[in-house]
C-alpha cells in the first residue's frame, strides 16, 4: 500500500512518529525512503525519518 502523497510523517526528537496529512506542501521536505522507495514528507529539522512502510530509519540529508 502506497502512502498517500498527502501524509506527512514527522519523527520528533523523542522518537514518536507524526503522522498527518496536509493539502499542501507548502514548507515540507519529502525525500525517499532508501529501502522501499515511498516518499517521505516532512518538516523541522530531524535528523531521521522512520519510513511507515518499511519501517526503516532514513537518514535525512542536511537541506540548508
Ligand atoms: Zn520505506
Amino acid at each position: 500500500m502506497d502512502i498517500p502523497l498527502t501524509t506527512i510523517i514527522l519523527m520528533n526528537p523523542n522518537g514518536t512518529i507524526q503522522i498527518g496529512t496536509q493539502p499542501w506542501f507548502k514548507g515540507k521536505k519529502v525525500m525517499k525512503c532508501y529501502q522501499c522507495q515511498s516518499n517521505i514528507v516532512f518538516e523541522g529539522k530531524y535528523n531521521q525519518i522512520k519510513c511507515t512502510k518499511c519501517n526503516t530509519v532514513n537518514q535525512v540529508p542536511v537541506i540548508q
